[in-house]
């Protein structure tokens, strides 16, 4: 019993849980199986990975601070018809994060934007990426309050350490001047550094109106635009197409 305790004892220490909480099963186990002094070993050492692994990504899925989980499964093709299967399957693939390319998605509401955002940076988690989602009022906030809130700070730092950056709902609100610099320090500091999704209901064209100052959304645009595909995304609003009432059930 005592070297029991020991073993757990040295496995908290080095910070092997799977060991410390299993430490009978996997003697008993190893007896049970006839185990060589390898087997035991690669076993114990493949179920520490395999927890370790799951515990960091469900530490990114939380520090991806998604409002909800939306899956490429659940998004319907047929529905959105502004994107091919090539090219779905194409960004599903997800090269374009290594290769640094940035997203726009624009259309109107209800026609997926958040959706497909938030279904391609949910699969990044899973495959091992930093990604944080924000919308642009959030990011206007985390930026202003950055240097004197605790909680900006770690966000902005979350974002800056991100190989995905998700910023939704562009033009929905209108910014400052002030705002406006502050996004263009970011995009600036982003590029070339990590990639974004940048989602929005106003066409580029009308990005001006938005940051307020021509040069500036130049400037913006010259760098997000760099290595970029836009996806316009139309159609009708999923939302209205699935609307459903609450007296509508029986009729
Ligand atoms: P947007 O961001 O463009 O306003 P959302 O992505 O929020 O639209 O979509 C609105 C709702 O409709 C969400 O619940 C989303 O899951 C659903 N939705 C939109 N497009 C699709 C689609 N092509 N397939 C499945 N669900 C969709
Ligand atoms: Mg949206």
């Amino acid at each position: 019993m005592d070297t029991l305790n020991e073993i757990t004892d040295y496995a908290n220490l080095l910070k092997l849980p799977y060991l410390k909480e299993n430490l009978l099963k996997l003697l008993d186990n190893a007896k049970a199986n006839d185990q060589t002094y390898q087997d035991f070993l690669i076993t114990i050492l493949k179920h520490e990975i395999t927890l370790r692994d799951s515990k960091l990504q469900e530490r990114r899925l939380k520090n991806a601070c998604f409002p909800v989980i939306k899956t490429l499964e659940e998004f319907d093709l047929n529905f959105q018809k502004s994107m091919s299967k090539r090219e779905f399957n194409e960004l599903s693939e997800l090269t374009w994060i290594d290769r640094i390319y940035n997203l726009i998605f624009l259309g109107p509401p209800g026609v997926g934007k958040t959706h497909l955002a938030i279904a391609l940076g949910y699969k990044a988690v899973k495959e091992g990426y930093r990604v944080t989602f924000t919308t642009m009022d959030a990011l206007m906030h985390t930026l202003k309050t950055a240097e004197i809130s605790k909680k900006s700070k770690g966000m902005l730092n979350r974002i800056l350490s991100s190989s995905l950056v998700i910023i939704d709902e562009l033009g929905y609100l209108p910014i400052t001047r002030e705002e406006a610099n502050l996004f263009f320090g970011l995009i600036s500091t982003l590029h070339e550094q990590a990639s974004l999704i940048i989602t929005s209901n106003k066409g580029m064209e009308n990005w001006t109106e938005l940051l307020g100052d021509p040069a500036l959304t130049t400037a913006v645009l010259d760098r997000l635009t760099y290595h970029c595909q836009v996806i316009t995304m139309n159609g009708k609003s999923y939302r209205l197409e699935h609307r459903q009432s609450l007296f509508d059930q029986n009729a």
